[in-house]
């Protein structure tokens, strides 16, 4: 298969430490990985090519991650396709064809299915099974990972891809278990795709899933009954085909336009594109603008559409008046689009700074509530008392309908991590070491858990970039420390406390530089009862990021300890 073959027999000489026994419950790795979503499946296949051997065990029956388990109606990426995707090989990059400007869930599971099959990495991952342990012996140097389907194999090393959005929050509402109906989480959604028609639908969340699955819900069902605690900003999506000469042309320049997303150069920090034409109009500061100006640069921003909305100043997460401005432009927009006023005051966020909970990107979200089979519920002034066989009660109605949707959102960055029983070389749990919040260098290693890495994990740009840029850069700088591993025949890899704090402290001091803080969000863990508020992602951006890890990595992976040296 092409981009599998440039294989460097070089490298492959470096990792013959471990013989694997595969189709076994048992055997021994080079390197053992937590899920096969996108970073799981290019973990797999740079180790494979450095000659490494490796087991992938993966929860769900086939490839994708998120966007395999997150098959609710209107599923979309709200990052635009050609960007939302490997940079790692010019064929796959040059010969998949996206078909609409933001790829649907089905379109992206079927590119993570044919990056598998592309590069033969199915034979190494081990699915429907799910990692419940990984114990670090200190004697052996190995991690020991257990699943639920007995298997017991040991690695060098073990990486977590477990992606930051991957355990659902069952929100904690009396009598979930009385409805009588179907529930379905948005998360979890059924692979045979239920069909409302003719059904009425009551649907809890207005998070970024809720805000694509209610216009596509209200389209089939009898009626929707929308509950909502917390408004949320959305920007229009304008999703469409993509135009041929438009891809042939961003395919030529593949390679400038990832050069840009790796480095953070495009004004969204993130990792995400701007039309050229508004490139220079980004990372200004509003002060550089009148409030008139503002607005028709906001309007520019808005007719483009999609999440680079938040782009149009660059100190909308920094500054107030900034971000009162841009804010109070969206309320006008759903002011303007929802006809009863009432409806439209109610869908107005005025609970967070804009930005500072994920934006949303949304095909006709609001125009929704102007359909006569849509009702919007306020559970914020009337919260919900009890789910109830036929429904729900607020504390000052009752609302029946045939089918719940939890759009509630997920337990996210440390979740999956924290149910998973993980034991560092002292026998620590992460789940104590983490009680106050995640710790780890960098985003990619906790201290006192050796030869343990987190793709795109807390501490690192991750859920604050483009994902597919932040993983392949993660993956890629961890390749170069086995690498160098190897060479210096250093079998241990251990973050020293000192640099972790320090980092911690960093990440820390460019979250309360910002505005995000004051988002009662899932970046800080305020959507989950008793969850450390601790904002989780670092927010200087995915240049600024990469910048710091290369130049640890130049100063002989600085902050960095290697205790042992290789077992014969
Ligand atoms: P979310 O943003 O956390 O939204 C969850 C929603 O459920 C919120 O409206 C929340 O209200 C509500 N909720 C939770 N518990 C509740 C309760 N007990 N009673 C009433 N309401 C309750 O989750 P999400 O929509 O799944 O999105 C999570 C993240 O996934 C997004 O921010 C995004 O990063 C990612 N995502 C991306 C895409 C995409 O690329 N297009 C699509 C979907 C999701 P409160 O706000 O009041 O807590």
């Amino acid at each position: 298969m092409p981009g599998d073959d440039s294989c460097n027999i070089d490298d492959r000489h470096l990792f013959r430490a471990t013989m694997a026994t595969t189709n076994s419950n048992s055997g021994d790795f080079d390197a053992i990985i937590v899920g096969a979503g996108f970073a799981g499946l290019y973990m797999l296949h740079r180790l494979r090519k450095m000659g490494m051997s490796v087991q992938v065990f993966e929860a769900g029956s086939g490839v994708g991650g998120t966007w395999y388990w997150n098959r609710y109606p209107g599923a979309r990426c709200d990052a635009e396709s050609l960007v939302y995707s490997y940079s790692f090989d010019e064929d796959l990059e040059q010969e998949w064809e996206w078909t609409e400007r933001y790829a649907t869930q089905g379109e992206i599971l079927k590119y993570a299915e044919h990056v598998a099959e592309r590069f033969d990495l199915n034979r190494d991952i081990e699915f429907n099974a799910r990692v419940t342990a990984a114990h670090f012996d200190s004697e052996q140097k190995r991690w020991g990972v257990s699943t639920d389907q007995g298997h017991q194999v040991t690695g060098r090393y073990c990486i977590m891809a477990t992606g930051c959005l991957s355990t659902p929050q069952v929100p904690q509402i009396a009598g979930l278990a009385q409805f009588q109906g179907p529930t379905y989480y948005a998360s979890q959604w059924p692979h045979d795709d239920p069909d409302f028609a003719g059904r009425t639908v009551g649907i809890v969340g207005t998070g970024s899933s809720a805000i694509q699955a209610i216009p596509v819900i209200a389209d089939k069902a009898k009626h929707l009954t929308v509950f909502q605690r917390t408004a949320n900003f959305s920007v229009p999506a304008y999703n469409q085909d993509l135009d041929p000469e438009f891809v042939k042309d961003f395919k030529a320049h593949y390679p400038e336009h990832r050069v840009k997303h790796r480095l953070g150069l495009v004004s969204s920090f993130g990792g995400l594109e701007l039309p050229e034409a508004q490139q220079g109009v980004a990372a200004m500061s509003a002060d550089d603008y009148t409030e008139e100006e503002m607005q028709l640069i906001l309007e520019d921003y808005w007719q483009v559409g999609g999440a680079r909305f938040l782009s149009a100043f660059g100190d909308v997460i920094m500054d107030k008046r900034t971000n009162r401005i841009v804010a109070e432009f969206v309320h006008n927009k759903i002011r303007s689009i929802v006809k009863d006023p009432e409806v439209a005051e109610l869908l107005c966020p005025k609970t967070h700074p804009i930005g500072t909970k994920r934006i949303c990107v949304d095909s006709d979200y609001y125009a929704t509530f102007n359909r006569d089979n849509v009702t919007l519920v306020d559970v914020r002034s009337s919260p919900i008392k009890t789910i109830t066989a036929t429904g729900l009660d607020t504390e000052s109605a009752s609302y029946s309908f045939d089918d719940l949707v939890l759009a509630t959102g997920f337990d996210a960055m440390t979740g999956t991590l924290l149910k998973m029983d993980i034991r560092g070389a002292d026998g620590t749990r992460l789940a104590d070491k983490w009680y106050a919040g995640p710790k780890a260098y960098l985003g990619l290693v906790s201290a006192g858990f050796p030869n343990l890495f987190l793709i795109t994990g807390p501490g690192s740009p991750s859920v604050l970039s483009n994902m597919l840029v932040s993983i392949e850069q993660h993956v890629d700088w961890l390749c170069d420390l086995f690498e160098h591993m190897a060479q210096q025949n250093q079998a241990v890899v251990d973050a020293e406390p000192e640099a972790e704090e320090r980092w911690i402290n960093h990440v820390n001091e460019v979250a309360h530089s910002t505005l995000y803080p004051e988002g009662g969000s899932w970046y800080l863990g305020a959507n989950i009862p008793g969850k450390p508020r601790v904002f989780m992602p670092y927010a200087a951006g995915v240049g600024a990021y990469r910048e710091i890890c290369d130049k640890v990595a130049y100063e002989g992976y600085s902050g960095f300890s290697f205790p042992e040296a290789t077992q014969a």
